[in-house]
């Protein structure tokens, strides 16, 4: 099947979709990004990756194109056009095209470039790799000082996921000059030890996730604590557990960070749950 993607209020064919070469996201990394999961044919969390939008552009000086009701009707058109019971929606706007190459920001009167598409993802809720968990290897986090504003200048943790994989590993956990885990290459990052929860808190050094922000809130709920602070790899090398949050992978539980198995190397008990409740409680609440 052909995608039907978005661009600039228009449904295409993925092959007819284009943006031109001057457009800033292409140039300058010019631009933020949303990636929404669906469950169910349904938006899961959709007003909370809206208002991180709203952030990310208001902290760029960018101002939307496109309004929340309009965007909203797009990733449930996209949703329908595409026939996505599970999967993704990613939703990118740029600065756009202001005609040809600049450093200086173009003026108000030059239009943001917007750009959504579906990823089809049929097995995302009961994903194998939840089963087994992910093996992590960390390197040093060398992104730029203002990862909280989710831009599209993503070829450090492209490098990230490349450094993983060449090690056999699944993903690649961060860790600033102190020695400290920021968070993963698209995910944020948690140890558990007993009946606490351990994450870095919120600033300009991680991404604010959404998936992060309900996970703890079910967490917290479900008698949980919450302890928000960072950690180092050594410490979640000796913790009871850990695991990564994202849109794209829920909960996922990790299980080797470094070669050393985490816990007792196998999916732990509380990731596993808040696995649970968060796909339970999301798909009750999914628009
Ligand atoms: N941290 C980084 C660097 C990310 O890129 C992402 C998602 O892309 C996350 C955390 C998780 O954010 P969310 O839960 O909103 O998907």
């Amino acid at each position: 099947m052909i995608r039907t993607v978005y661009v600039n209020g228009d449904y295409l064919p993925e092959g007819e979709a284009k943006v031109s070469i001057f457009d800033r996201g292409f140039l300058m990394a010019d631009g933020v990004y949303e990636v929404t999961s669906v469950l169910d044919g349904k938006l899961i969390d959709f007003d909370g990756h809206v208002k991180r939008l709203w952030r990310s552009l208001a902290e760029l000086e960018m101002t939307s194109p496109i309004s929340e009701a309009e965007l909203l009707a797009m990733h449930r058109e996209l949703v329908v056009r595409n026939g996505i019971d599970q999967g993704m929606i990613y939703l990118q706007i740029t600065r756009g095209n202001p005609g040809d190459r600049s450093f200086l920001f173009p003026d108000a009167s030059v239009p943001g470039t917007v750009v959504a598409f579906t990823q089809d993802v049929p097995n995302m809720a009961d994903a194998p790799a939840a089963k087994t968990g992910h093996k992590i290897i960390t390197i040093p986090d060398l992104r730029w000082g203002r990862v909280d504003i989710k831009t599209v200048q993503l070829l450090y943790p492209s490098i990230g996921k490349m450094a993983a994989k060449k090690a056999g590993a699944d993903d690649s956990w961060l860790v600033d000059e102190q020695g400290l885990v920021t968070e993963g290459t698209s995910n944020n990052a948690y140890i558990v030890k007993g009946n606490r929860i351990i994450t870095r808190a919120l600033g300009n050094d991680i991404l604010h996730g959404i998936t992060r922000a309900a996970v703890l809130r079910f967490a917290a709920e479900a008698q949980f604590e919450v302890e928000e602070r960072p950690f180092t790899p050594t410490e979640a090398q000796g913790a009871d557990e850990a695991f990564s949050t994202a849109a794209s992978i829920f909960v996922m539980p990790v299980v080797e960070l470094d070669g050393k198995p985490v816990g007792t190397g196998k999916p732990g008990p509380v990731a596993t749950r808040l696995r649970e409740i968060y796909l339970d409680e999301m798909r009750k609440a999914a628009i």
